[in-house]
């Protein structure tokens, strides 16, 4: 070997970060140790030459971890294994090393090499990693945690638990798998303005189950960042508070809703109608109002009695709930009365729906009371009418279709529900 080389051999054992032991050939003495070996065991080069490493040792030294490395000393193999060491100062440290063994020319074995590293700092950051993981899983509320670019990297147990997505399908997907497609794209602007800003977002979210359910969450999300400032991931922490939802919203609909047909009820359909008239005015569109009665529905009563008249509401609510688009509403205005709220809605083509349910409910056959036929006033809000007023045409118009026969619709006249 060359001079030059045996210099750089020598200056890389001598300057290598990571600690270089080397011992005779039964593993026990040291023949050198580089400096990095010295500042991370506290001993000088003279303290430790000639000794062995057995004095780094101490009681929380996992024998097993000793006691491998001896059989592999003993039968000139690899080593590599993690304990804990002690310092000249008494101080532990936890060290992950291995050792090689160093023959000669003639194969025979002279010396062991050890490569050391002091890895408590990794370990303790990972254990204390793992506890957090641990405690984020235990915790019962859903926790997700995305990336910087939106990807889910981990989700909890209660996470999974709400959502039905376990952890190997919800890690590299998107939150975007829980969209139940309720909220508008205002909502997600929101979103996404507060977390460029840095900002948390707290809302409830209307979420969707793996199974296509749906469940309301109060949901909130925050940006992570490095020492940096840069926005590295996004936690969200949400409760599910379907169980809340769904009581708040059976006692609204109990307020609300029309228990035989399941339409709403006149207190509902004051609001909706009301809310329907302040948006036809704001943002100009038209607004159209059914109100359909059943002809001699008291002859149905009397003739079938009251549960066959009961049916059959429920069955004429079901026939014009088919009849309107989603978005209209349909509400039992009182006893075999109805009333349809048209948004958007000309009188013509209000018009030619009245005469499609006409139509619809007189070519039915109901199999016990037979033919049933349905009377309505068709009133459009005029420019300055309340609700009141808009609904007193439609009354009136009504009026006059059973004065002219019943079975048919009338269209309300300006000034005719005064
Ligand atoms: P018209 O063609 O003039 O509308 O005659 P009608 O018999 O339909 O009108 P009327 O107002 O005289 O009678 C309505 C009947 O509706 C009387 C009432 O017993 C019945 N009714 C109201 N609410 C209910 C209900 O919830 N269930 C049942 N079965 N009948 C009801
Ligand atoms: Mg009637
Ligand atoms: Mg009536």
């Amino acid at each position: 070997m060359s001079t030059s080389t045996l210099q750089l051999l020598q200056a890389a054992f001598l300057q290598s970060w990571n600690a270089i032991v080397i011992t005779d050939a039964k593993g026990l003495q040291v023949e050198f140790a580089n400096p990095a070996f010295c500042a991370m065991t506290g001993y000088t080069m003279e303290e430790l030459q000639g000794r062995t490493l057995r004095m780094l040792q101490g009681p929380d030294t996992d024998r097993a971890v000793i006691e491998h490395l001896h059989q592999c000393l003993n039968e000139a193999r690899y080593f590599e294994g993690t304990a804990t060491n002690y310092r000249k100062d008494g101080s532990s440290y936890l060290v992950h090393w291995n050792i090689s063994p160093v023959r000669g020319d003639d194969g025979a074995l002279t010396h062991f090499i050890s490569v050391q590293q002091d890895v408590s700092a990794y370990i303790q950051s990972e254990r204390k990693n793992r506890l957090l993981a641990r405690a984020l899983d235990a915790a019962s509320d859903p926790v997700m945690l995305t990336d910087a670019a939106g990807r889910i990297i981990f989700v909890n147990t209660a996470f999974s638990h709400v959502t039905g997505y376990g952890a190997d399908e919800a890690v590299g997907a998107t939150p975007a798998v829980l969209r139940s497609g309720l909220h508008d794209e205002a909502f997600y602007s929101a979103l996404y303005r507060s977390l460029a800003e840095g900002r948390d977002f707290r809302a409830t979210f209307v979420n969707r189950r793996r199974d296509g359910s749906l469940f309301h969450a109060e949901q909130s999300i925050s940006p992570v960042c490095d020492e940096r400032g840069q926005v590295t991931h996004y936690v969200s922490v949400s409760k599910d508070i379907s169980e809340r939802v769904s009581k708040e919203q059976a006692l609204l609909d109990a307020a609300t809703r029309d228990p035989l047909t399941g339409l709403h009820n006149r207190r509902g359909g004051e609001k909706i109608l009301a809310e329907a008239q302040a948006d036809a005015r704001k943002h100009g569109r038209p607004l159209s109002l059914l109100v359909c009665d059943i002809d001699h529905f008291k002859r149905v009563n009397d003739r079938f009695g009251h549960p066959v008249g009961d049916r059959v509401l429920r069955d004429v609510a079901c026939m014009l709930r088919l009849a309107v688009r989603s978005r209209d509403a349909v509400i039992r205005w009182g006893g075999e009365e109805f009333v349809i709220v048209l948004d958007s809605c000309t009188e013509a083509r209000a018009a030619e729906l009245a005469e499609r349910i006409r139509g619809r409910v007189d070519a039915h056959r109901d199999a016990e009371v037979g033919a049933l036929t349905l009377s309505m006033g068709l009133a459009t809000l005029l420019g300055g009418e309340t609700v009141q007023q808009l609904v007193g045409r439609a009354d009136a118009a009504l009026y006059d279709a059973k004065r002219g026969g019943r079975n048919r619709w009338s269209v309300a006249r300006p000034g005719s529900g005064d």
